[in-house]
């Protein structure tokens, strides 16, 4: 089983590392063909339109859109807002894999990043401890996705639509491998 991550800006090293601990084959992507033999696929957290901007340039845009379609793909805060269908800006690229909403600045400048535990369904244990860097939220979900967290407000910060897993924090900048370990069971669901 072999697990790419997005590799073009952002903290994609950490996710590298994460899968590794956990024992799985993982390798950076940055290229089309490199989609080609792969089980799953993070995109990670970094600044979104960087990311689409690079997506872009490098002829990403439409193999990534049929990588999302077929297999499992997971997207973690820049990540969940370039899988999200809508994101009310029409000039930036996203791949539009996943029937949410996203709000990039849902937090805006005066508490653009902070920590919160949290309860995340599926995960058995004590609540998650999620770090937000100016972090989007899913603002509406369409029939069939999931929601797997919010916060005490009642905002959503984690949703699964069937193998599509998207999250608007940074579980890799902690050293809690349970949502990983959960994405990688996504994958080899998919083997089976
Ligand atoms: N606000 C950033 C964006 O729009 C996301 C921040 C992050 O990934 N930590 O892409």
């Amino acid at each position: 089983m072999k697990i790419g991550v997005l590799a073009l800006q952002g903290a994609f090293i950490e996710h590298i590392k994460m899968l590794r601990q956990l024992g799985f084959e993982a390798v950076e992507v940055r290229l089309p063909h490199q989609l080609d033999r792969l089980d799953g696929l993070i995109i990670p957290g970094g600044e979104s339109t960087t990311i689409g901007k690079l997506a872009s340039e490098y002829g990403l845009i439409a193999p990534l859109r049929r990588f999302a379609r077929t297999r499992p793909t997971w997207g973690t805060c820049a990540g969940m807002i370039f899988l999200a269908k809508d994101i009310g800006i029409d000039e930036q690229p996203i791949l539009g894999a996943m029937d949410i909403t996203v709000d990039r600045n849902a937090f805006g400048r005066q508490i653009d990043s902070f920590e919160t535990d949290l309860q995340i369904a599926g995960l058995a244990g004590a609540p998650f401890h999620a770090v937000f860097i100016r972090a989007p939220v899913v603002t509406a979900v369409e029939p069939g996705v999931d929601v797997l967290a919010r916060l005490d407000d009642g905002r959503i910060v984690a949703v699964r639509q069937g193998r599509l897993l998207a999250t608007a924090f940074h579980p890799e900048l902690t050293d809690d491998l349970r949502l990983h370990a959960s994405f990688c069971d996504i994958v080899k669901g998919t083997l089976d």
